[in-house]
């Protein structure tokens, strides 16, 4: 199978960034909807990085070294963060 280690990367820390955010910003809405956005377009901003695994399972512990290092993940996530909340797709 191949799978996009950035895509997994993103997963993986996606909550702990929203959980984060919300510290500071309380009233973003963290509904699937956005979730899913906010995943997007995070991914959007990331260059793919694909790996193959004849396992069906992946990764115990993500590597930031292989995608640029976790800075750039988060970095990317939290401007995505920013869009959605700023311009969320429902009332
Ligand atoms: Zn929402």
């Amino acid at each position: 199978m191949v799978y996009n280690y950035t895509e997994e990367a993103v997963r993986r820390i996606l909550p702990d960034i929203i959980r984060d955010y919300l510290k500071t910003h309380p009233h973003i809405c963290t509904c699937d909807l956005c979730k899913d956005d906010i995943m997007a377009l995070a991914l959007n901003q990331l260059p793919p990085h694909y790996v193959v695994s004849d396992r069906g399972t992946i990764f115990t512990q993500v590597s930031f070294d292989q995608i640029g290092g976790k800075a750039q993940v988060v970095a990317a996530i939290t401007r995505a963060i920013e869009q959605v909340s700023n311009k969320p797709r429902h009332q």
